[in-house]
């Protein structure tokens, strides 16, 4: 999956610090609870495939992500492990998920009715999502839980390997909710027998907060890729979690601009004095958004500010000096002792960490590192290019 890329403009994806958060959660809720890899959204934007590869060698034994094709495409570049579907899945697709030996998850009798119809060979394994009070996916009641397993006991087609929930509120400082879906989860399982099922119910904040809650296995997302599940949190957690997300491009163009010279679109950025301004190739289309404007990059170890609007695929930073072309700016990441974090950028846009690495789009290539060394270069624009022609 070695793909070039023309453009100074990349992720770096630091392979190493997906491993220590892997190890280091692994540690911390100990060897009889087993650790889903959440992988979803090209792993919350840093690469699926990478991160997944680095989780499973690192600890993890399975991996979980949203939809079908998610899992598709790992399978294709060859991922064996257990793969889960935490979101739903057409019953028409039943078959297809058992070619691909991927576990869907399942909430409704009626699915498990009309997928039936769509099976011809195999048996399709599941995971029964409970809903205990997020009121996005899963069995409310237990008579209906009942009737599931029940079903599925008859039936050939499938079979149950997996039973779980969500909590709404595991990284907040309040935790009645929690405690209370808590419950509802214990009180749900006791309508069926669970032995020998995966039984899962907690997300990173759980994990890193309530090791002894979490059953026999948890799905780790947010904080296997460093970062922390909340800000109300990130003060308590019980490891040292290391980003692994960073995000740079080169100046491609340094000029001096005379005092009262306007910047961008709409002419909205006036230059107060003479001052020198770089332009480096990131807009909005990469997931710089232009809420984002007046935000500070960091160039030879310092920080300074983007100016004017940004664009779809450029943005201008003000110079405290001249600046060569070529000098990297780093958007997100270290630089010296200079760091914009995740974070920072999440709370400048009134958002969470999560959104964040996600919205740096597919096309922005992504280095990944490992021990110092770039190991792999992904770019999907150009993955169908072959390097001969
Ligand atoms: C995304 C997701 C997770 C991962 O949550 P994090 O907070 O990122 O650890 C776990 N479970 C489900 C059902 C999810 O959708």
């Amino acid at each position: 999956m070695q793909h070039d890329f023309y453009r100074d403009t990349w992720v770096e994806v630091n392979l190493d610090a997906i491993s220590h958060n892997v190890k280091s959660m692994k540690h911390h809720i100990g060897e009889d609870t087993e650790i889903i890899a959440v992988v979803k959204a090209n792993g919350y934007g840093h690469g699926a495939l990478k991160v997944a590869e680095s989780a499973l060698t690192s600890g993890a034994t399975m991996l979980a992500v949203a939809f079908l094709d998610e899992a598709i495409a790992l399978r294709h570049s060859g991922i064996e492990a257990p793969i889960l579907i935490l979101g739903a899945t057409r019953a028409a697709d039943a078959q297809l998920a058992i070619t691909y030996n991927i576990t869907l998850t399942v909430f409704s009798l009626d699915w498990l009715n009309e997928a039936k119809q769509y099976i011809e060979a195999g048996e399709l394994q599941l995971h029964v999502k409970l809903d205990t009070g997020m009121s996005r996916l899963g069995v409310r009641e237990s008579e209906d839980l009942a009737t599931i397993f029940n079903f599925v006991k008859e039936s050939s087609e499938f079979t149950i390997t997996g039973i779980f929930t969500h909590f709404a509120t595991a990284d907040e400082k309040d935790l009645h909710y929690f405690h209370a879906q808590y419950e509802k989860f214990q009180e749900l399982l006791r309508a069926v027998s669970h032995q020998g099922l995966l039984v899962h119910c907690g997300n990173s904040a759980t994990g890193l907060r309530f090791p002894g809650k979490l059953y026999n296995a948890v799905r780790l997302g947010i904080s296997m890729y460093g970062l922390s599940p909340s800000a109300e949190i990130k003060n308590e957690l019980p490891f040292i979690l290391e980003e692994a997300f960073s995000l740079h491009a080169k100046l491609v163009h340094v000029k001096r601009i005379p005092k009262g010279t306007k910047v961008s679109y709409g002419a909205t950025y006036e230059a107060e004095e003479d001052e020198w301004i770089g332009t480096i190739p990131i807009g909005y289309a990469d997931g710089w958004i232009r809420s984002l404007r007046d935000s500070d990059v960091l160039i030879e170890g310092r920080r300074a500010p983007l100016v004017g609007r940004i664009c779809m695929d450029q943005c201008m930073v003000r110079l405290p000096y001249e600046i060569p072309v070529g000098t990297t700016v780093t958007f997100i990441g270290k630089q010296h002792n200079e760091r914009i974090s995740v974070d920072e950028v999440a709370k400048r846009l009134n958002t969470i960490n999560y959104e964040v690495t996600c919205m740096i789009s597919s096309r922005v290539p992504r280095k990944f590192v490992r021990d110092k060394k770039i190991i792999e270069l992904s770019n999907p624009l150009l993955s169908n290019v072959s390097k001969e022609s």
